[in-house]
């Protein structure tokens, strides 16, 4: 795949049209009372569209019309294989469209164009097109009755489906609702982020280019909390599926409880522990991963590995190589396609990130790398990948999701420390370990409390693979075949014969 030079990338910048408005029953629409906001770039602050701000009424509006869309069986009682060829042409439109795309999603949010190219775009098309595949190779279930009775478990869509979605990775995060909520037969109402809302918001109409009928798919944009809360305290929508902060994730089970108990599915946030054992078989590999863990799409990365605990033993050895590597992460303009970190998602979480940075030097931690913001007169919000040594667990940098690129590393004297202090942690989402012994390698990924671990790598898997957490990080599995389990309600019918 050959990559647009910055020039071209900014060329094509100039000449986007940006499409601001909610998409329902299959065409854009403004807010109901026309309310908008203004949807700016964290690259250098320009404007990039003014975008519908919706509310209750666009709420009940596009749940009466998701709801009306699923009665009718047009898209909840296709043939799952008819299902799956209208995903498939789903996928390939984003494949068509990803420059587009991948351009939007740089502009909106601050990622390195390269990464939104290269890896959420494909990632986006490649999950669609798992989904769509796996619909017509799901069996229901016979239950072993007597010879007097049958009895059926089968699987149906569950309805309305409202997904909430943040800002990091926004058109991916999304693509894993709409992927198994979609090929299960329900309608979908996506509620993308108010820091990056417009890729949700140009792929409502591919979906529906490539034969997706009006109504299935609605997307409302709004400021804040508003037309989210308004979803999520909907009667009439039957599950509410969340990728987002883990203090969101418990509002929208207590609006739940307040409404019709419709059901609650949370991806939320993490503090990942990644363990370097002085047995590790490459320390060098490890010691690259571990930067490119917390620096990645600038630390904005539910699963970044922001607490890394390593060995007392080999500590000093392993910070001179990561000092190094982290060298290689440094932030750009977002559109010069050799930038590897790019601009924070906004304003207010710049201010988080220093905030955090102030606290590590509080609370005594020592700096060893970065620690400022940079490149200030381009009226963007760039930091300096950020590394605290001397960190203990205690201490907030350590305990509170930083959500960009700060980095704790805290050491530990043996495997069974390493354990207690990944452990010890409100948040179970990922954790990795770096180890040579099979069978500690084996010990401690049973032992950790988180729902993805790896071996000897950071970040693996694919869609093959269940992706959620343990404790506060939330519920459920995004990806794999465990994601239909969010989009299906479970029906035992019992005949007798
Ligand atoms: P956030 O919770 O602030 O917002 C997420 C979404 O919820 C947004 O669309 C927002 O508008 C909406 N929202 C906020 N308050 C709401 C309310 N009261 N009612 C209804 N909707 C509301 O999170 P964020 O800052 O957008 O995203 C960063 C967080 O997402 C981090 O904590 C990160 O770890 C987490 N995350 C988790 C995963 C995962 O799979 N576990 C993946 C990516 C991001």
């Amino acid at each position: 795949m050959s990559m647009p030079s910055r020039a071209d990338w900014e060329q094509r910048a100039q000449n986007l049209t940006i499409e601001g408005r909610a998409f329902v029953h299959g065409a854009y629409v403004p807010a109901a009372d026309g309310a908008t906001f203004d949807c700016l770039s964290p690259i250098d602050g320009r404007r990039l569209a003014a975008v519908a701000n919706c509310g209750d009424a666009d709420a009940d509006a596009a749940v009466r019309d998701a709801r009306a869309t699923f009665e009718s069986g047009v898209w909840s009682r296709l043939a799952p294989v008819r299902r799956k060829a209208v995903l498939q042409r789903f996928a390939e439109l984003l494949d068509a469209h990803r420059e587009e795309l991948a351009l939007l999603e740089s502009l909106d949010m601050g990622k390195p164009v390269r990464d939104a190219l290269k890896i959420d775009m494909p990632s986006a098309a490649r999950c669609l097109r798992w989904c769509a595949e796996a619909v017509d190779k799901l069996y229901d279930e016979v239950a072993p009755t007597g010879p007097d009775e049958l009895g059926l478990v089968t699987r149906e869509p569950v309805g309305v489906v409202a997904a909430i979605v943040p800002w990091n990775f926004p058109l991916l995060m999304a693509c894993w609702k709409l992927g198994p909520a979609l090929a299960a037969g329900n309608s979908v109402i996506l509620k993308p982020s108010e820091k990056s809302p417009l890729t949700a918001i140009r792929v409502a109409q591919l979906a529906v280019d490539a034969g997706l009928p009006p109504g299935v798919l609605n997307v409302l944009p709004g400021y804040g909390h508003t037309v989210g809360k308004a979803l999520a305290l909907h009667m009439d929508v039957d599950t509410l599926v969340f990728t987002g902060s883990t203090r969101t994730a418990k509002q929208l089970l207590i609006y739940a409880g307040e409404s019709n108990l419709k059901r609650v599915w949370t991806e939320a946030g993490g503090k990942s522990p990644n363990i370097v054992c002085a047995d590790a078989p490459d320390l060098r590999a490890a010691a690259r991963a571990a930067a490119g863990a917390i620096c990645f799409n600038q630390g904005e990365v539910c699963t970044a590995g922001s607490r890394l605990l390593v060995e007392a033993s080999i500590k000093e050895a392993f910070m001179a190589m990561l000092l190094e590597e982290i060298r290689a992460w440094q932030p750009g303009h977002p559109l010069d396609p050799a930038t590897n970190v790019g601009a924070l998602a906004d304003r207010q979480q710049l201010d988080t990130v220093l905030g955090y940075i102030a606290a590590g030097h509080a609370e005594g931690a020592a700096l060893r790398c970065g620690g400022r913001r940079i490149m200030e007169d381009t009226g963007g919000f760039f930091v300096e990948p950020t590394v605290f040594d001397g960190v203990s667990n205690a201490m907030r940098i350590a305990r509170e999701e930083i959500f960009g690129p700060v980095l704790s590393v805290i050491a530990f004297d043996d495997i069974d420390e390493a354990i207690r202090i990944a452990n010890d942690t409100p948040y179970g989402l990922a954790a990795a370990l770096w180890t040579a012994d099979l069978s500690k390698a084996h010990r401690t990924a049973r032992a950790l409390r988180a729902g993805s671990v790896w071996v000897n790598q950071y970040d693996g898997g694919d869609m093959t693979a269940p992706f959620g957490g343990f404790k506060q990080s939330g519920n459920g599995r995004d990806k794999s075949l465990h994601a239909f389990d969010k989009y299906t309600e479970i029906k035992a019918t019992w005949i007798r014969l």
